[in-house]
């Protein structure tokens, strides 16, 4: 919708989702697939993230339910092994592990595949859902009613819905308008991410070097490439960021133990600031938070991105089953189901991830014994293992039903 629709009565929904990253497109897609009139309220234009995300396996079952993983294949390269090695030159350090998805009789764990082939797909697919109207602006103040959202964009038009969808990420306005409070904390860390052509073939695997300011991990692409994150202090981040292509591919190659042989820079490179975000609530005041609007933690465990999609997930299935019982779509009763069901997943990854990304950057020598002997349990004892892999996945206890191979709900 253009500038030429402001001062016109309101375009009335049932759902507007605010934000096009990954999380709202999804989301958006989901809730029109439902038979929702759907708003998705976002500035269009082609996706500059040079990042990768690893999909697990129940965010890929997800994209399998939405009709969109046979799209997004061919540019994802399956992750069959995940192998730590400690490189952190501590006194205590773990084991080399490798986990193995056969383990899981998985053909992989997840697929890896650009952020940027993932936006342009998603993207396609919000073009093609009728019961979906793309707004391409900014949302630029809320009102919340007793009825609806009311949500004035920057180009003078307005949107009201029954219930809004906060996927505007870190910094949502959605969350802001729906006075939901965050808790928010920082890393003395930073992320250098870019790709990488390779001579020696990744066999499928996915290594994650843990260092002292750890994590630098390569995560399989299609070829010889792979996709590089490589977390340490700020600084350095900047200073490998400037390096010519040759002097930074060697010293990748150094880091990475020269075990993926000589290296080549491929595309451009790109720092991220590491923090965490959590927010008080994930649904207040007919808003609903999905992605980052809700959590923010470091890319450790390829987590991020898969818990959006659980979030998207389990409100899609909420709200559908509340039309089903007829009730209004964004009554605190539906948003007390929300929270109720996503705040453990949440909890625990975010504490997890925060976890173990402090073990790592401590000193302390009892840390340190406790992270090793934790490795090396996991690497000897087949049940816990096993139980690991499952619930990096994702977990059990809170899988929505779309991730576990129940087809999607159609409207009536
Ligand atoms: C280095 C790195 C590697 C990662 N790797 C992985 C991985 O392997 N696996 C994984 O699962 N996760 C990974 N993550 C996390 C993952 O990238 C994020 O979780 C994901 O991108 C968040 O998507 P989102 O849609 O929630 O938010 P965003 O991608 O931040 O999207 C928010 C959107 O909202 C729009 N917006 C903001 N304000 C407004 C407004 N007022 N009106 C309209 N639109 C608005 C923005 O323009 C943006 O397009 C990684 C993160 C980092 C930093």
């Amino acid at each position: 919708m253009t500038a030429k629709s402001a001062g016109k009565s309101p375009a009335k929904v049932d759902v507007a989702v605010v934000g096009a990253g990954p999380s709202g497109m999804a989301c958006a897609i989901l809730f029109a697939r439902q038979g929702f009139s759907t708003a998705l309220i976002a500035p269009s234009g082609p996706s500059e993230d040079g990042r990768t995300t690893a999909l697990l396996d129940s965010s890929v079952e997800m994209l399998k339910n939405l009709g969109l993983w046979d799209a997004i294949r061919p540019h994802a390269a399956p992750l069959s092994h995940m192998r730590i090695i400690d490189a952190t030159e501590r006194l205590i350090r773990a084991p080399e592990i490798v986990f193995d998805a056969s383990e899981l009789k998985l053909e992989a764990f997840g697929y890896n595949v650009e952020n940027k082939d993932l936006n342009a797909i998603l993207a396609k697919a919000c073009k093609g859902e009728k019961d979906l109207q793309r707004f391409n602006a900014l949302a630029d103040t809320l009102t919340i009613g007793a009825q609806s959202v009311s949500i004035s964009l920057d180009n003078g038009v307005i949107v009201e819905a029954a219930l809004t969808i906060g996927a505007d990420g870190r910094r949502s306005k959605v969350r802001d308008a729906a006075g939901i409070e965050v808790s928010e904390w920082r890393y003395p860390q930073s992320a250098l991410v870019l790709n990488l052509e390779h001579h020696v073939p990744h066999y499928n695997h996915s290594t994650e070097f843990h260092t002292r300011s750890d994590p630098f991990t390569l995560v399989p692409l299609p070829g010889r490439r792979s996709s590089l994150v490589c977390v340490v202090d700020p600084d350095t981040a900047e200073t490998l960021k400037r390096l010519p292509d040759e002097e930074l591919a060697l010293e990748i190659e150094r880091r990475a133990q020269s075990a993926y042989g000589a290296m080549k820079v491929a595309g451009s490179r790109q720092c991220y600031p590491l923090g965490g975000l959590s927010a008080k609530t994930v649904a207040r005041n007919r808003c609903a938070l999905v992605g980052e609007a809700a959590h923010v933690f470091p890319p450790i465990g390829a987590q991020g991105l898969n818990l959006g999609l659980r979030d998207v997930a389990a409100l899609g299935e909420i709200v559908a089953n509340a039309r089903q019982q007829g009730i209004d779509i964004g009554s605190g009763e539906v948003l007390s189901r929300y929270e109720r069901a996503r705040r453990p997943d949440i909890l625990s990854r975010t504490t997890g991830v925060d976890l173990l990304n402090r073990s790592l950057l401590t000193d302390l020598l009892p840390v340190q014994l406790a992270r090793s002997a934790g490795l090396y349990l996991a690497g000897k004892v087949g049940p816990l293992r096993r139980l690991l892999m499952r619930e990096g996945i994702a977990p059990m206890f809170s899988r929505p039903r779309l991730m576990k191979g129940f087809s999607l709900p159609r409207a009536s």
